[in-house]
């Protein structure tokens, strides 16, 4: 038995999805860093959320934001783009 890197529980070595909260389990087995890796995609999401941002695309940037917070709780950025993207509709 291992541990999922994402939520901590316990799962199967062979198993390529955590049961419990879907992350791909493969991801960190290909790479040194699970960190690094994770840190990236929510990265990624954040920059075109907030390249939909600079377009005036304000629900599209939502949705990147809103998918970076629903995998990245604690996300320090992701809860303010919110926000400012909010604000920014409102006008
Ligand atoms: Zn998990």
């Amino acid at each position: 038995m291992s541990t999922c890197p994402r939520c901590g529980k316990q799962i199967q070595e062979d198993d390529k999805f955590c049961g419990f909260c879907g992350f791909n389990l493969t991801i960190e087995q290909s790479t040194s860093s699970f960190t690094q890796q994770e840190l990236k995609v929510s990265d990624i999401r954040l920059n075109l959320g907030m390249v939909y941002l600079k377009q005036g695309k304000y629900k599209l940037a939502l949705e990147n934001f809103k998918k970076v917070l629903a995998q990245d709780p604690n996300h320090p950025m992701a809860g303010q783009m919110i926000e400012q993207v909010q604000t920014a509709m409102e006008m």
